[in-house]
């Protein structure tokens, strides 16, 4: 089973990479592109930087203490992708392993001497999870001995006593690896991270031992806080362990502090992240547009974690935010060429980017950034598109569940079903079967679709009207029959554009409207001489009309173009109205798609007109 998550209960199971295939269309392009381009682009970055050469001995050592990690989720991506170029970069890695099992580049000879900065547990996790992924996509080799035997020197090394690492994944690497392997040492290694942290386990830091975690037992603590993706890894991780110990309290505490970081940390986008100096979540409600930081890694920590807890429970509205969160921050995370990325993904950029000799390393201002200092997003990106069809479709005692979609196949026992879809520019999603058999299939109602339909055909009708049409309600919507080749289920989801407002104790966002089509934030984006953004302002319930560019739709609204005098004192002792600028057409773009024609402004909350 070729899955990057696959526990031995829960109510649902994944389909993995050997059961959902994923064909061209907005997910299976950027599957396509990511194995063609970016990969490719990663590793070519990896040798230039001198990362790769690290393992190799050349000259001086170059890169962060952790770059070791960036060349292991680039070998989880190519396990996945199946890549040919994976057994060479493997051997060069193999070649750093001393004779207990440690490797590590920048520590060897000093280590475990720096455990809440040092990050080498942290690369044992990146490297067990690429072991992982090449044991279930092609079994044992070089790369998955190198990854058991990094493994079997942490339990050695860490089973007894009380320290941990300053950076989690190593906790849901190891219950990965006790599933592929049956292992149960690695499970207990698990296990003893997890309950070790908070104790406290880490000496403290300036930024606060909140900052990784370590400042309350996990089954204690209320909310995700702290350095957003080592929160989210390590969140991942106690999911793991509580499904394999059967542990429901542990369990239950993610949920519960998932449930409220969703209800007051997270960013319409999905992103998660309020604040750069630490990389950490804000208090309640601290959702700055202008100041997210939304870390495209913790974007995909947040997926990683959802889908957990979806195998877990079913609970649908953990499909729902990974839907959030896939078409508005990975997407958003690397640009249409597959070749250059964000790392931050704030909701409003002021300024845009002056770019140096073409490049611009900050990948801020609307302009990507080919590679950064710290590249842990691209590789990020590329190992979560080189898994993403594990994402798509479940199986449990019930049938199939198909949670995201996109086109492609599915089987599962006898069945086996084509997704035809133009989603998510169109909102109709037809299941057709192709191979027949008994069993339910049940399709993902999104909670933003609040009127859509599920039609049944059978494959001997021969018109449309001879379908059965029902209203379908958010959640799943069942279909259980003696399935045979021809039937088609028809999804119809309401795509009309729909003005969004935010909670009022999100103070940022006070007096801001949005709007949002499908499962799609849009934004407003000016390039080069576009009409500015700083002062411009809609009136939420005016009409939206669509407009097609090539696949993609854009929207527009009127907007009032405000003119503000210039002053001395942005102060005074009367409100400040809009005076009554102009009215304009106001074009909106899906967020996603910003940041693709150069250096721009952009903002995804727009002002109320008075
Ligand atoms: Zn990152």
């Amino acid at each position: 089973m070729a899955n990057p998550v696959l526990p031995s209960s829960g109510v649902l199971s994944p389909l993995g990479l050997d059961a959902v295939r994923i064909s061209p269309g907005f997910w299976g392009d950027r599957v396509a592109l990511n194995r063609e381009v970016t990969i490719a682009h990663c590793r070519e970055w990896e040798e230039r930087e001198g990362w790769i050469g690290n393992f190799r001995g050349e000259g001086p050592r170059r890169g962060r203490e952790f770059s070791d990690s960036e060349i292991y989720k680039l070998l989880e991506a190519m396990a996945w992708a199946d890549h040919p170029d994976l057994p060479e970069l493997a051997e060069t890695v193999a070649r750093v392993q001393e004779g207990d099992g440690y490797i590590n580049t920048r520590w060897s000879g000093s280590r475990y001497t720096d455990l809440e900065w040092g990050h080498e547990l942290y690369c044992y996790g990146h490297l067990i999870q690429a072991g992982v992924a090449r044991l279930r996509m092609h079994g044992e080799d070089r790369l998955t001995r190198v990854a058991t035997r990094a493994a079997d020197h942490v339990c050695r090394r860490f089973m007894e006593g009380t320290e941990t690492c300053g950076h989690p994944v190593i906790e849901m690497a190891l219950v990965e690896l006790y599933r592929v392997t049956g292992v149960e040492r690695y499970l207990e290694m698990a296990r003893r991270f997890v309950e070790r942290r908070g104790l406290p386990a880490l000496a403290d830091i300036p930024f606060g031992r909140g900052y990784f975690q370590d400042d309350v037992p996990v089954r204690q603590a209320q909310v995700f806080r702290g350095h957003v993706v080592r929160a989210l890894y390590l969140a991942s991780g106690v999911v793991d362990v509580a499904v394999e110990t059967g542990d429901e309290e542990l369990l239950k505490a993610v949920e519960a502090q998932w449930e409220r970081t969703v209800a007051r940390r997270t960013h319409l986008t999905g992103g998660m992240g309020s604040r750069h100096q630490d990389e950490s979540f804000g208090e309640d409600y601290e959702l700055p547009p202008d100041r997210a930081y939304n870390e495209t890694c913790a974007s995909i920590a947040s997926i990683m974690l959802a889908h957990r807890l979806l195998l877990a429970t079913g609970d649908v509205r953990y499909a729902d935010l990974t839907e959030r969160t896939l078409y508005n921050m990975l997407a958003t995370g690397v640009a249409l060429d597959g070749r250059s990325f964000f790392y931050a993904n704030p909701l409003q950029v002021r300024v845009p980017a002056v770019p140096h000799d073409g490049v611009n390393h900050a990948a801020e201002g609307g302009l990507r950034s080919p590679w950064f200092d710290v590249s842990c997003c691209p590789n990020n990106v590329a190992r979560t598109l080189a898994s993403l069809p594990a994402y798509l479709a479940t199986s449990g005692a019930d049938g199939v569940r198909i949670h995201q979609y996109t086109p492609g196949e599915i089987s599962h026992g006898d069945l086996r079903l084509r997704v035809e879809t133009g989603y998510p520019w169109d909102g109709t999603v037809t299941v057709r079967v192709l191979e027949g058999g008994a069993g339910r299939i049940s399709l993902r109602v999104p909670a933003w679709a609040s009127s859509a339909t599920l039609a049944y055909q059978e494959a001997a009708a021969s018109s449309p009207d001879a379908r059965e049409t029902r209203a379908v309600a958010p959640g799943y919507a069942d279909v259980e029959r003696e399935w045979r080749a021809g039937d088609a289920l028809v999804l119809e989801l309401p795509m009309e554009p729909r003005w969004t407002y935010p909670d009022r104790r999100i103070d940022a966002l006070r007096g801001c409207v949005t709007v949002e089509r499908g499962p799609l934030v849009y934004c407003a984006e000016s390039v080069g001489d576009e009409p500015p953004l700083a002062e411009v302002a809609v009136r939420p319930g005016a009409p939206l009309s669509e407009h097609a560019r090539g696949e993609v739709v854009e929207l527009e609204t009127e907007a009032v173009l405000g003119a503000s005098p210039a002053g001395p004192w942005p102060y005074r002792d009367r409100p400040h109205g809009w005076n009554g600028g102009p009215a304009a057409a106001l074009r909106l773009i899906p967020y996603h798609r910003w940041g693709n024609r150069g250096p721009a402004t952009m903002r995804v909350w727009l002002p109320v007109a008075d």
